[in-house]
């Protein structure tokens, strides 16, 4: 692609898709263990230190199950264990990730009405409300939204999406994915009163690919008791069985558990207030980072701050600008960026700013990004590290509160 080489790439490589992040040194020593009894001893004990991990993050006291699987295997077990073959479901669009679980609720027999909305903005409570008050007869049985959407960047405030519902006493389950978000920025399952919502282990709770979480409420818990989608793996009333074993419908993924409660431990030391802030200055490091790029043709992608995600940020370069950049920074600077996805394939750039990622990691990316646009011969008349620092230098204050 360039003429560009300088040996600059050898070093420890650097992982900042969206996912899976990068997997801290004590978690993947955790993992190195024996594999142990599945009935007894150890287990148990690993099994109930990730379920008052994952209460914490989730902020529940309400059940939580783990399986062995991906987000997108958690999206799968949410909508089984609640809905009936038939139904109809609501998905709030803000990029790709919520209509990519409508499709797979559609390939699983529910009728899945899309409330449209564009990629750069949060979903708007009003024509949420708007939409529900018109189901007079209330066929919308759930209702399914993301905190933070991947591909576009969006972060939706779930609380006010709940009182969009409840505002018109729609009966409804909010089902929310909190796979991109959870643990890097608060999430209220209680509070807020979602119903159910999904995780999954490789983004935000910086450990191994593999498993899949989900919270429920009450009212989910009511709703499953009638639920036909059900099947036997993924099953609440199975997992909630008297025996261990039926936690995970077979053998435990015991080394990403060991995994897990470690990465739990690491959240635990640091604080969960202090994780969310470090991600919302990272995240104002690297929109202002962006915001620099403006004269090589950047574009932030969410212009509102509040609906910029703690964990990811999102921008568009014109002129196949994106893949070039791209490909610099890992052939050249070992920095793996994300690449946009769906309709923005091969136009965007996806920062991951999530789990276990500090300043020097991120303001080294930025740095990268800034050597890839001048070798590229664009030279911007701010570079990003220089923006990225100033923020970093505020603090997280507003310049325009200052
Ligand atoms: C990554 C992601 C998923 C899918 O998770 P997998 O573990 O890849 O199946 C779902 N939703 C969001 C918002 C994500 O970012």
């Amino acid at each position: 692609m360039t003429s560009f080489s300088k040996p600059l790439a050898s070093g420890p490589q650097i992982q900042l898709i969206p996912g899976p992040s990068i997997l801290p040194d004590r978690v993947r020593a955790a993992m190195h263990c024996a594999s142990i009894d599945i009935y007894s001893g150890p287990l148990l004990d690993v099994t109930a230190r990730c379920e008052a991990g994952l209460r914490g993050v989730f902020e529940t006291s309400e059940p939580v199950f783990l399986y062995a699987a991906n987000g997108h295997g958690a999206w799968d077990a949410a909508l089984s264990n609640t809905l009936c073959r038939g139904e109809k479901i609501l998905v709030l669009q803000s990029g790709r990730f919520a209509v990519g679980w409508g499709e797979m609720a559609s390939a699983m027999g529910l009728q899945v009405e899309i409330l449209s909305a564009d990629w750069h903005s949060a979903v708007n409570p009003e024509a949420l409300s708007e939409r529900l008050k018109a189901d007079k007869a209330h066929t919308i049985r759930a209702i399914l939204c993301v905190q933070v959407d991947t591909a576009s960047g969006v972060s939706n405030d779930v609380g006010e999406l709940r009182q969009a519902i409840d505002v018109v006493g729609h009966p409804a389950l909010l089902m929310v994915d909190a796979v991109a978000s959870l643990g890097t920025m608060p999430f209220e399952f209680q509070k807020w009163g979602v119903d159910v919502a999904v995780s999954a282990s490789q983004k935000g709770l910086m450990s191994a690919p593999g498993l899949g979480f989900v919270a429920a409420s009450q009212r989910a818990l009511e709703a499953h008791k009638c639920a036909d989608l059900r099947t036997r793996y993924w099953d609440w009333s199975t997992r909630n069985g008297t025996n261990h074993y039926q936690k995970y419908c077979g053998t435990p993924p015991e080394q990403l558990l060991f995994g897990l409660a470690e990465a739990f431990d690491m959240m635990a030391e640091e604080g969960l207030s202090t994780i969310f802030k470090r991600h919302e200055l990272l995240k104002q490091a690297t929109q202002s980072a962006i915001s620099s790029w403006h004269d090589v043709g950047a574009i932030a992608n969410i212009p509102v701050q509040k609906n910029q995600a703690s964990s990811v940020s999102v921008f568009n370069l014109p002129d196949g600008l994106a893949g070039k950049v791209i490909s610099f920074c890992r052939e050249n600077c070992g920095v793996t960026l994300g690449g946009g996805l769906g309709r923005w394939s091969g136009k965007s750039i996806r920062i991951g700013h999530m789990g276990h990622i500090n300043a020097p990691t991120l303001l080294g990316a930025i740095g990268c990004i800034d050597l890839a646009l001048n070798v590229l011969g664009l030279d911007p008349s701010q570079y990003g590290a220089a923006a990225a620092v100033r923020a970093l230098g505020r603090g997280g204050e507003d310049p325009d509160e200052t």
